[in-house]
């Protein structure tokens, strides 16, 4: 079995710069417009909830999408018991039949590419580049976890031994899993968590973002038509105190895969660790303070792209994305005009026009604290530019992106989740220093070098704390299988994402030994 997926091809997509592909996908999203999607919570394969709750667009806050109903005590009782149930012989049936099943996940996934880039703009604000990357990813983890439930899942691995014994060596599920997911990729992260859990083996309780349930709703009845039973996969929609909170207390769950915030992970953490029974894994990814190294080698058009599409793409709220620009001294102001002239020529708009580089920020909360930070860059910071803002976005939750001038890494204590960029002039013989500087805040997510010596390469390697590290181009938008996404220390706990390792923390070792 091919660990590494060395044959394997990832999703293709749209491309946006074939006349005929964009038209066909604005003809489609156009007729999704006026489109209002109902969807629930789902129990045993079946729609429940609470009371319809309205769902609106952050593009445009009079839009409702649709609405949802979140989950009620007795819908979380119900899901904990039947996926208990069922998880046994989810597990027996084998890494082969699961990797079948996510197979045809990612082929439906593929299938309805269209009405799942039109749900995306209208309830993420995702732009539709960011839309079709985002179906590629869920596409890829689908197709690359089915790969890895063949390779590890399927047959036991015969062990030596001596004469007359026979030692096997098997993967399990561990049990019932608790995914916690983010806004931020409402479909890959999603169904990247899911298609893992499942992949082991195990049954999976899904509490998605609250922001982007819809996304949700819709993909777990995608992975049920694909063949997941109901009763082994549940959907429970709503906030994490009052949904997450009192499964990851519940001693029947017997792991956790998170993506959010590094405090919300510490809280799981806790909670995990408080509770009686079995120590079960959180599988956790986390924040970043993700800094891009220019130095006097480095060309200057390819570090106004790479800043660009790291620090801007997806409105800058990626954990990945690059928030501290370190420029060396002597190139700093060459660097600051050209980024500076390319983040003016930058279009923040509705994300569902085909010339939006910059779409909406997720929710009034998320851009009023970006308007609290900038107001203190403002205090304490040198401005550097701002992009301007068109009038006819009132309705929705935009923010102007924007770049400032720190003198130190101190300076910013925690990761600030949207288009801020802040630059950090070094001088050459100050950069060892800064590398330690940055691999000090304890974060290790993503790092950035734009050189030509490799030498500076290997040594940031070296300290850099950082899981992914690009050379000489962007450091978003990591690729399965072939960049395996996470981090460490305040960033996460690994394996990573899209990586060949990933199913080994959801599964649980059993030897068999028969004297024959
Ligand atoms: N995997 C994404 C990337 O490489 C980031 C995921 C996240 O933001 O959680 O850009």
């Amino acid at each position: 079995h091919d660990l590494y997926g060395t044959a394997r091809a990832n999703s293709k997509g749209i491309n946006l710069n074939d006349r005929p592909q964009l038209d066909a996908l604005t003809q489609a999203l156009a007729q999704q417009q006026g489109k209002t999607w109902d969807l629930a919570c789902l129990v045993c394969g079946a729609r429940t909830g609470g009371d319809p709750m309205a769902v609106k667009s952050p593009a445009d806050r009079t839009e409702t999408v649709g609405t949802i109903r979140p989950a009620l005590v007795t819908d979380r009782e119900a899901a904990l018991k039947a996926a208990l149930k069922a998880q046994q012989s989810w597990n027996r049936l084998g890494g082969k039949a699961r990797a079948d099943i996510l197979r045809k996940m990612g082929d439906a996934l593929e299938n309805e590419m269209e009405v799942l880039i039109g749900l995306m703009v209208r309830e993420a604000g995702k732009t539709l580049s960011d839309g079709i990357a985002e179906v590629r990813e869920a596409v890829d983890f689908c197709r690359y976890y089915a790969m890895q439930a063949e390779a590890q899942f399927a047959d036991p691995t015969q062990l030596p031994g001596p004469t007359g014994e026979r030692n096997e060596l098997m993967l399990e599920g561990r049990g019932v899993f608790l995914s916690i997911s983010p806004w931020n990729f409402p479909l890959a992260i999603f169904t990247g968590q899911l298609a893992a859990a499942l992949a082991a083996g195990n049954a999976v309780i899904a509490k998605p973002a609250e922001q982007t349930s819809l996304i949700a709703a819709y993909a777990t009845e995608l992975f049920h038509q694909a063949g997941v039973p109901g009763d082994v996969l549940h959907l429970l929609v709503g906030t994490g105190p009052e949904v997450a909170a009192p499964l990851v207390e519940d001693e029947r769950i017997a792991g956790v895969v998170f993506t959010g915030s590094t405090e919300t992970a510490k809280i799981i953490n806790r909670s995990l660790a408080a509770r009686d029974g079995a120590i079960v894994p959180l599988i956790a990814e986390t924040g970043g303070q993700n800094a891009m190294i220019v130095d006097t080698t480095a060309l200057t058009e390819q570090v106004t792209d790479a800043v660009m599409d790291s620090a801007f793409g997806s409105a800058g709220q990626r954990c990945s994305a690059l928030r501290i620009l370190c420029i060396q001294d002597d190139v700093a102001d060459d660097v600051i005009h050209m980024v500076k002239g390319a983040l003016s020529q930058r279009a923040v708009s509705h994300p569902g026009d085909p010339v939006t580089d910059i779409g909406p920020i997720i929710d009034e909360q998320a851009r009023a604290g970006l308007e609290k930070h900038i107001a203190r860059m403002d205090k304490e910071a040198r401005f550097i530019a701002r992009a301007d803002l068109p009038s006819d976005l009132q309705n929705g939750t935009y923010f102007a992106p924007c770049i400032y001038e720190i003198n130190s890494i101190s300076q910013l204590d925690r990761e600030i989740f949207g288009p801020v960029l802040h630059i950090l002039r070094y001088k050459a013989e100050a950069l060892d220093s800064l590398m330690d500087q940055l691999a000090a805040t304890g974060y290790g997510l993503t790092c950035g070098i734009h050189s030509r010596l490799e030498g500076r390469w290997n040594s940031l390697f070296e300290k850099s704390m950082a899981g992914n590290v690009y050379v000489n181009r962007n450091m978003v938008g990591a690729v399965v299988g072939v960049q395996p996404f996470g981090g460490r220390g305040l960033s996460g706990t690994g394996f990573k994402a899209g990586g060949p390792h990933y199913l080994l923390r959801f599964a649980i070792e059993r030897v068999r030994t028969v004297n024959t």
